[in-house]
């Protein structure tokens, strides 16, 4: 975990998973792997096998040592909902959010038809917690807007979309069952452009639908030449946080001890290391 984070929308990083691969045209500059791939074969550098998917179970049991609470963006590094992520491990990261639970977690999927099913069936006891919130990334019409129904139909307290990069005019986008929107432009080399006139016809429709809006920035290959501001204005809307009252140490140590008896604990499923 990282206790600070540079993405707008959170404060910190947690990963225990590491590595992806791409499914759709956002994936296309993914920063993670540019990241992680840099440190390929740096021997114990924790992304020495660059950009392949692995669990990291020795990661699961860190929000729980994180006493003072945090909005968490939960594997900024993967996809929780990879179809190489076991679901008896997907379940576990779900249990710590649950027993965690003076944080505030933000899941970001492009897997979103796993995510419905997940939490319709083993991850129910999560599916309405609302200091966890269930999101899907949006890109364009052809792979992004179906993910938004996907995701409308998944039981959950809080869901959101991440808009992030917007490719295309999405032109009318259904928001209902929708508690959060964040937009961005692409941001580094080779980056595509992202048009004005895309990003305010998403605020007008959140405006209209009642809907948080959060822009995160324009992007481009400096970042920081082009900025935040939308109209002359930031757009830092959000859903609102619950706060849940952070247990006595000693109830967090007895957590710890739930999650280390996990590695001990025999699974159906091969573990991918
Ligand atoms: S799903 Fe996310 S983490 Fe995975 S390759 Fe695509 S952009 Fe990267």
């Amino acid at each position: 975990m990282s206790d600070k984070s540079s993405i707008e929308w959170t404060d910190a990083t947690w990963n225990p998973v590491r590595g992806c691969t791409k499914i759709s045209p956002g994936c296309k500059h993914c920063y993670a792997e540019t990241f992680a791939e840099r440190f390929r074969g740096v021997p114990g550098h924790p992304y020495e096998q660059g950009f392949d998917l692995r669990l990291i179970p020795g990661k699961l049991a860190e929000p729980l040592k994180w006493g003072a609470p945090k909005t968490i963006f939960v594997n900024s590094m993967s996809d929780l909902f990879h179809e190489d992520v076991p679901d008896w491990y997907v379940e576990r990261v779900a249990r710590v959010m649950e027993m965690a639970n003076w944080h505030t977690y933000q899941v970001l999927t492009k897997r979103a038809s796993r995510l419905r099913e997940l939490l319709a069936t083993k991850l129910s006891f999560a599916s309405m917690l609302d200091h966890i919130w269930w999101g899907t990334s949006v890109e364009d019409k052809k792979y992004g807007v179906p993910r938004i129904e996907e995701l409308r139909n998944a039981p959950a307290a809080v869901r959101f979309l991440s808009i992030e990069p917007l490719l295309e005019d999405l032109g009318e986008v259904d928001l209902s069952g929708i508690d959060w929107v964040i937009v961005g432009g692409e941001s580094g080399a080779g980056s595509r452009k992202m048009e004005e006139s895309w990003v305010l016809n998403l605020r007008e429709q959140c405006m209209k639908a009642d809907v948080p809006f959060f822009f995160k920035q324009w992007g481009g290959v400096q970042k920081s030449k082009f900025g935040r501001l939308l109209d002359n204005q930031t757009y830092d809307e959000m859903p609102r946080r619950v706060q849940n009252p952070i247990p006595l140490k000693a109830d967090r140590l007895a957590m710890l001890d739930i999650v280390d008896s996990w590695q001990n604990t025999p699974t159906t499923e091969p573990v991918i290391v």
